[in-house]
C-alpha cells in the first residue's frame, strides 16, 4: 500500500514554500528593524514545562497535545506553542542577566492534535516575537505594534485590533465569581465543554467557539470592571501608548485568549476577509508564566501569528503574484558535445550568481524549448552543433521573442550587462 502523510498533516510544496518565505522574509525583517533576535528552540520539551505554563485545564494541555515517553521514559511533548519554549530558554541560559528586556523572534512549525478542517492543520506554522523582562506597558504597545505593522508590510488589509486586559490573579479571583454567578442559572444552555469548563477554569467559556455559548458570553459581567487599581492603571496606559501610535483598535472584554498564563493585556488582529472573523495573530502579556514553570519573576508580552491563514489572506488578496519567480536562464542543447558544453557553461553561470538550468533529459530541441517555459526561464541559450562549430550561442529573451547571437566566449559579459 502506498504511504501517504499522517492526517492532519501536509506537505508544503514547491510553489507554495515561496510565499511561506515570502512572509517570513517580511517578518524576519521586522525583527532586525524592532530588534527582536532569531531564537531556534527544540521541538520537544518536558510535558511539564507545557502542563504547567499553558495550564492543565486548556483545551491545549487537556486534549490538543503530542505527548509520548521516550526510550529513557521521560515524558516529552511536541510544542504546541512557542512562548513557553522561550521563557524557558531565557531562564535556562540566564538572560535576566543581560540588559532588559530581551526580545526574540522565532519562526517554526507547532503540532497540536485538534479536529482537521479547512486550514487548521496539526503541523502548523507560527510566526513568533517574545519580549522578555520588562513590565512597562509601552512594551505592550510595542508588540501591539510590531504585529500591526507585520500585516500592513505583507499589504493586508481589512483588519482589526482587538484589545482586552484579563487583569492579574487578584483581579481575576473576583471576576470569576461574578462570572460563575452570572452563568449559574445557564448552565444547561451551555455546551458539555463549558458546563465542564464551569467547574474546572470558568474563564476558558469566554473563548468557547459555539454559537450557542458565545450568545450567552455576550451578556456576561466584563472583566475590565473587576480591574485592581495596577491593572486598571496598566491598561489606561497601554490605550494611551497605541493612541499616541495612532493605532486603531476596538475594545473586546470577553478576549481571554485559551491559554492560562495570560495576564493583564491580551489582543488579537482580526480579519474580515476569512468570512467569519478570523484571528490573524494574537497574544498577550504574561507576567507569572516564568515562575509558574519554576523560575524567577519575569515579566513578558509576545504575540504569535498562523502561517497558513496569513497565506490564505494574501492569495484571497491577490497580493501573492511574484513569489513564484522563474530562472534567469535555461540552456538547450542538441548533440552530444553541445550538451557538454552546456554543462560547463552552466556551471560558470551559476558561479557568477545566474540561476541556471538544462535539458538532462536529451529530449529534442521543440520540448526542451517547452520545459524552459515551464521553468519560466527569462532567457534560454541554444546551442546547437551549427552553433558550436562556429563558436556561436543563440540566446532568446522569452518576452520579447527576440534572438540574437552572441559568441560562446562573450556569453558570461553579455549576461553580466543584463543582470545588472
Ligand atoms: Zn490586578
Ligand atoms: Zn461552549
Amino acid at each position: 500500500m502506498e504511504i501517504t502523510a499522517p492526517r492532519g498533516v501536509r506537505d508544503i510544496l514547491p510553489g507554495e514554500t515561496e510565499k511561506w518565505r515570502f512572509v517570513e522574509g517580511v517578518a524576519y525583517n521586522l525583527a532586525k528593524r524592532y530588534n527582536y533576535r532569531e531564537i531556534i528552540i527544540p521541538i520537544f520539551e518536558h510535558t511539564e514545562l507545557f502542563s504547567r505554563g499553558i495550564g492543565e485545564a486548556t483545551d491545549i494541555v487537556s486534549k490538543e497535545m503530542y505527548t509520548f515517553e521516550d526510550r529513557g521514559g521521560r515524558s516529552l511533548t511536541l510544542r504546541p506553542e512557542a512562548t513557553a519554549s522561550i521563557v524557558r530558554a531565557y531562564l535556562e541560559h540566564h538572560f535576566e542577566q543581560k540588559p532588559q528586556p530581551q526580545k526574540f523572534y522565532f519562526f517554526g512549525p507547532m503540532f497540536r492534535y485538534e479536529r482537521p478542517q479547512a486550514g487548521r492543520y496539526r503541523q502548523f506554522w507560527q510566526i513568533d516575537f517574545e519580549a522578555l523582562g520588562s513590565p512597562d506597558p509601552l512594551l505592550d504597545v510595542e508588540v501591539i505594534a510590531l504585529a500591526w505593522d507585520l500585516m500592513f508590510s505583507l499589504g493586508i488589509k481589512n483588519l482589526e485590533i482587538q484589545i482586552n486586559s484579563i487583569g492579574c490573579p487578584k483581579c481575576k479571583e473576583g471576576y470569576k465569581i461574578a462570572l460563575k454567578e452570572y452563568l449559574a442559572d445557564k448552565l444547561n444552555l451551555l455546551c458539555e465543554d463549558c458546563q465542564r469548563r464551569y467547574e474546572t477554569n470558568v474563564l476558558r467559556i469566554l473563548d468557547c467557539k459555539r454559537e450557542s455559548c458565545r450568545s450567552i458570553v455576550e451578556g456576561a459581567p466584563k472583566i475590565t470592571d473587576y480591574l485592581c487599581a495596577d491593572c486598571k492603571n496598566h491598561f489606561e496606559e497601554v490605550k494611551e501608548g497605541l493612541d499616541l501610535l495612532s493605532l486603531p483598535y476596538i475594545l473586546n472584554p470577553y478576549l481571554v485568549r485559551g491559554l492560562d498564563y495570560y495576564t493583564r493585556t491580551t489582543f488579537e488582529i482580526i480579519s474580515y476577509k476569512l468570512g467569519a472573523q478570523n484571528a490573524l495573530c494574537g497574544g498577550g502579556r504574561y507576567d507569572l508564566l516564568a515562575f509558574e514553570i519554576g523560575g524567577s519573576m519575569v515579566p513578558g508580552v509576545g504575540f504569535a501569528a498562523g502561517l497558513e491563514r496569513i497565506v490564505m489572506v494574501l492569495e484571497e488578496e491577490g497580493l501573492l503574484q511574484d513569489t513564484e519567480k522563474g530562472i534567469d536562464i535555461f540552456i538547450v542543447s542538441i548533440g552530444e558535445e553541445a550538451k557538454k558544453q552546456a554543462f560547463k557553461l552552466l556551471h560558470i553561470l551559476r558561479r557568477e550568481g545566474i540561476s541556471a538550468d538544462m535539458d538532462y533529459t536529451n529530449k529534442n530541441l521543440k520540448a526542451q524549448m517547452k520545459i524552459a517555459n515551464q521553468k519560466k526561464a527569462a532567457k534560454v541559450l541554444i546551442i546547437g552543433e551549427d552553433e558550436l562549430s562556429v563558436g556561436m550561442v543563440k540566446i532568446r529573451d522569452m518576452d520579447s521573442g527576440k534572438q540574437e547571437e552572441v559568441s560562446l566566449s562573450d556569453v558570461l559579459s553579455y549576461l553580466r550587462r543584463w543582470k545588472k
